[in-house]
């Protein structure tokens, strides 16, 4: 499986890292490597010295697709959680100052945990789902969907344009405003609508 993360999804989110609003989803890949097992532990790299959480809401592709129409979008996933796509932000801006791919600051070991998830299906409104993130008891990323300025539809569309989606392939649909530097001893409580999905210990 891959894991398909979009960036600049929120328009806040892009002004505090002092990014342009994109025109189109922006989106790069992650390996399997990301995922952290279940009740582990997140050790912070070395190679790093301000990594930021990013809570995003993820959604779990259900069946092979290419080249899928906004309308016929939400055939091709059935779940959904969130999850933290880890970033290492220092090395991220030496990235982008020189031009260079983000993976070094993105796609490394165990930095994509994602919570446990439900089906659409028993989501209250699927357009408009709300979630945070809970940094020690303290609701430090709170959003909605509506906030996303492309919705899962676009972005299935527009990444299926140039990659094939596979059945079990996780989307990050980007975070929103609020990001920050995890520090060892660090709780992260990850919650959709009001249920924590997602608990995860820096170290
Ligand atoms: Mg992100």
């Amino acid at each position: 499986m891959k894991i398909i993360c979009i960036g600049r999804n929120y328009v806040e989110h892009a002004r505090e890292l002092n990014n342009d609003v994109p025109s189109e989803p922006v989106f790069f890949l992650k390996p399997d490597t990301c995922l952290l097992p279940k009740g582990r532990a997140f050790y912070l790299p070395e190679f790093s010295k301000d990594i930021h959480h990013e809570i995003e809401m993820v959604y779990k592709v259900c069946k092979e697709g290419k080249h899928i129409a906004e309308e016929f979008a939400m055939r091709y996933v059935d779940q959904i959680s969130v999850g933290l796509d880890f970033t290492a932000r220092d090395v991220q801006q030496g990235q982008k100052e020189k031009g260079l791919p983000w993976e070094p600051a993105k796609a490394f070991d165990n930095s994509s945990p994602v919570g446990e998830f439900i089906p659409l299906s028993a989501l209250k409104n699927p357009k408009e789902i709300n979630f945070r993130l809970d940094v020690n008891s303290v609701s430090t990323q709170v959003a909605s969907s509506t906030l996303m300025i492309f919705p899962i539809e676009k972005i299935i569309s527009h990444v299926s344009k140039y990659i094939t989606l596979k059945k079990g392939d996780l989307i990050y649909t980007g975070t929103p405003s609020g990001v920050g530097q995890v520090k060892p001893g660090d709780i992260l409580d990850c919650f959709l609508e009001e249920e924590k999905k997602l608990s995860v210990e820096i170290k």
